[in-house]
């Protein structure tokens, strides 16, 4: 069998991206409206720094108004919700995004609630959570990650999935979940695998479409992909690269690249797959959410 195609993630995103900036354009010249975005971080990771610093610049790429809000480590919830309280009442604000995961001391779900559900661009809010899960995605705001997934798969393999046996590894309420809900509601057969799944691999081999959102660095071998299947490879994992340098590390993904080109029909690489295209659709997300503040719908 030939060589895997490689998905690119990125060049697809680009493309959204280029739709959204002329669609905040068009915003602009009828409405005389910007889309706003703030990202409010607590705390120094390093990841989360290096995650909102490039969503806070696409946003200006896009033409949006962009705020950054770096909060410090031992910021309150008090403190934090005082913020979000802000940006819901802050009109030139269209989308709010908190980013995960939050210090200990801080409950997530509960500065997510707060979070207004007409600027929940990150589609984590139990309502955008219920429309999803009640196949009434095209109301909601669906995560990105997710979302962008999926179209990925919808390039590769159509919009209908009927048919098809999808396996979602990982069932966090970010990636996972809402991941298993859209191939459902796309009428694939979903199985959702996670760490207590017995014979994971065998789990594996059974899927046309396999989404990997593990975050343990090539844990999926080759050997657990049925041949001709899509693979896609949500999975950031940075790991040592001695080869580069010493101390040098690289980013892998869920899912072992080179023996998987062998088995899939198509597979997304890390990084230049499901990357780009989480920050384009936090854009998308926005600009839906600033067309929708002026009582419109953007162009798709
Ligand atoms: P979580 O840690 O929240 O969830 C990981 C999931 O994987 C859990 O459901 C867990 O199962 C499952 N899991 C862990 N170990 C195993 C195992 N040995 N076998 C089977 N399942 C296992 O991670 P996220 O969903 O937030 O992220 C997953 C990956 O995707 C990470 O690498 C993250 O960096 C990446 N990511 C990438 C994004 C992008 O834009 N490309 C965006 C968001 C995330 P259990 O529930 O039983 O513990």
């Amino acid at each position: 069998m030939s060589e895997a195609k490689r998905i690119d993630g990125k060049a697809t995103a680009a493309r959204i991206v280029a739709r959204v900036k002329a669609e905040a354009e068009r915003l602009r010249a009828e409405a005389g409206m910007r889309p706003g975005l703030a990202v409010a971080i607590v705390g120094e990771d390093p990841a989360s720094q290096v995650y909102v610093a490039s969503k806070a610049r696409m946003a200006e790429e896009c033409g949006f108004r962009s705020e950054r809000h770096v909060l410090a480590a031992e910021t309150s919830e008090a403190e934090l919700l005082g913020l979000v309280e802000r940006l819901n009442a802050d009109p030139t604000i269209h989308g709010i995004l908190v980013q995960l995961p939050l210090p200990k001391h801080i409950d997530a779900g509960k500065v997510i609630r707060a979070i207004a559900v007409e600027k929940d661009v990150d589609g984590f809010h139990l309502t955008n959570v219920g429309l999803i899960g009640t196949g009434q995605a095209a109301a909601a705001f669906v995560p990105c990650t997710p979302a962008g997934a999926m179209i990925l798969i919808r390039d590769v393999i159509g919009d209908d999935l009927s048919g098809r046996r999808a396996v979602v590894v990982g069932r966090s309420n970010i990636v996972g979940k809402p991941m298993a809900q859209l191939l459902l509601a796309a009428d694939a057969t979903v199985t959702i695998a996670h760490s207590r799944t017995a014979d994971l691999a065998e789990v594996c081999r059974t899927a046309d479409i396999l989404v990997a959102a593990v975050g343990r660095p090539q844990m999926i071998r080759g050997d657990w992909i049925r041949q001709g299947a899509v693979v896609i490879d949500v999975g950031v994992n940075r790991i040592p690269a001695p080869e580069r340098g010493e101390g040098r590390t690289r980013l892998v993904g869920d899912v072992a690249y080179d023996e998987a080109l062998g088995r899939a029909s198509a597979i997304t690489p890390v990084p230049g797959g499901v990357g780009p295209m989480t920050i384009a659709m936090l854009m998308a997300n926005t600009l839906v959410s600033a067309f929708r503040a002026g009582g419109q719908e953007p162009s798709r």
